[in-house]
């Protein structure tokens, strides 16, 4: 049998303990089932962790996390933090982790469930079948660029400043992630910046085409302007495979392409770092919901993007494509049959609660693996 994966568990705050919960299950499945063990630390995060350390993540729960082969991690964010300095909010949790893992490779897919294209706003033949990644520069760009900040000029007015900055090896090192991704998916790149525009563009895609000629010829690469890229976004996103664009872009492309699939309880998400000596990457998987407290504590939530989340853990840190697709097979048969949790709901469909979701994902792995 393989050496046992270490992964660790933040479930958070809000619904994030509620979805975990049921991810947690399925974990346990597979332990008892399958050739594939865990071994699991579980620690606090966000407004959990204010509340006993007086810290949104201590320095224990950040080691744990350098050295573990994956995080698992819910969602954080409480409405009674909202007053509170920058850096005593619960939110500061995720940033720390994903800047001190040097998490610089967001992957978010967005992908429409046959059973759920009615919840889209876009048209049936638009979405049905969508099955597109979108890869967000997630370290670089105008959100960390200096000079920022505000100053007040000699007559009285202010001036904001932001910089986007990008250099060759930050823009290569995600090049290469989104290449290594569409091998394994349809073989297709569309990169995206606005090299009409902007110097930080031009250099984006000359960076890239280099890269593709030296190396990765056999994948089809093509180039857009992000604003183009909304538009398409919208109007066929069936025509994309892997996105691949900076920080500032991606947040706003991602986002949309979300709401492709209408569905914010469905989504998951995997931020990667760069590879170490032996090829393995740090990585932390979340739903991109957040901790959703209107409905925290009355098991409502979805915890199919958790779920979700947990598939991509093991597809992309524990090479178990296999595992990864039988929970997503599992999930596509509850909703096939009618199953929905409260966001999703649908006339004639059989409204369950969180553990109820959990119950019928379980019932499904249990006849798919008989
Ligand atoms: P949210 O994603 O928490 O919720 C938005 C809406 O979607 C709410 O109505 C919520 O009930 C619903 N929703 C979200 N996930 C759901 C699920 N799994 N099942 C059913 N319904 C679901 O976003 P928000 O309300 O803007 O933020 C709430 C808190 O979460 C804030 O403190 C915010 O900072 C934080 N947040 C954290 C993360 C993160 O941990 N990575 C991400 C986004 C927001």
């Amino acid at each position: 049998m393989a050496a046992n994966k270490k992964m660790l568990i933040l479930p958070g705050d809000g619904i994030g303990p509620e979805a975990m919960r049921q991810v947690r299950r399925v974990v346990e499945w597979f332990d008892k089932r399958r050739a594939v063990r865990f071994d699991i630390k579980e620690g606090l995060v966000g407004a959990a962790s204010l509340a006993k350390h007086d810290t949104p993540i201590t320095d224990a729960v950040m080691r744990d996390a350098l050295e573990t082969d994956a995080v698992l991690f819910g969602a954080v964010g409480d409405p009674k933090w909202d007053n509170v300095a920058f850096d005593k909010k619960p939110e500061r949790a995720i940033l720390r982790l994903r800047k001190e893992m040097g998490l610089f490779a967001n992957l978010r897919p967005a992908t429409v469930f046959p059973e759920l294209v009615a919840a889209s706003t876009l048209k049936p033949e638009v979405v049905s079948g969508l099955d597109i990644m979108i890869l967000r520069e997630l370290t670089g760009g105008v959100y960390f660029g200096e000079p920022r900040g505000i100053t007040t000029l000699p007559d009285g007015t202010k001036r904001g400043v932001d910089t986007q900055v990008y250099t060759t090896p930050e823009i290569e090192r995600i090049a290469r992630v989104a290449f290594e991704l569409a091998r394994k998916r349809t073989n297709k790149v569309c990169s995206v910046e606005k090299a009409n525009v902007m110097h930080t563009g031009v250099l984006w895609r000359e960076t890239v085409a280099k890269l593709h000629a030296a190396e990765y010829k056999d994948v089809q690469l093509s180039h857009m302007y992000a604003d183009n890229c909304a538009m398409q976004l919208v109007r066929n996103p069936k025509q994309f495979d892997v996105i691949v664009t900076d920080n500032l872009f991606g947040d706003m492309l991602s986002d949309l392409a979300s709401m492709l699939t209408g569905s914010l309880g469905m989504l998951p998400s995997a931020s990667l770092g760069a590879p170490d000596a032996t090829g393995r990457r740090k990585a932390l998987y979340e739903p991109i919901h957040g901790s959703a407290p209107d409905i925290a504590g009355k098991d409502l939530a979805n915890p199919l993007a958790t779920l979700l989340s947990f598939a991509m853990l093991l597809r992309y840190s524990f090479d178990l494509a296999d595992d990864a697709a039988l929970i997503e097979q599992a999930a596509r048969k509850v909703l096939a049959k009618g199953v929905r949790t409260a966001d999703i709901m649908q006339d004639g469909a059989t409204k369950v609660s969180t553990t109820g979701m959990g119950d019928a994902v379980l019932k499904e792995l249990d006849t798919l693996a008989a």
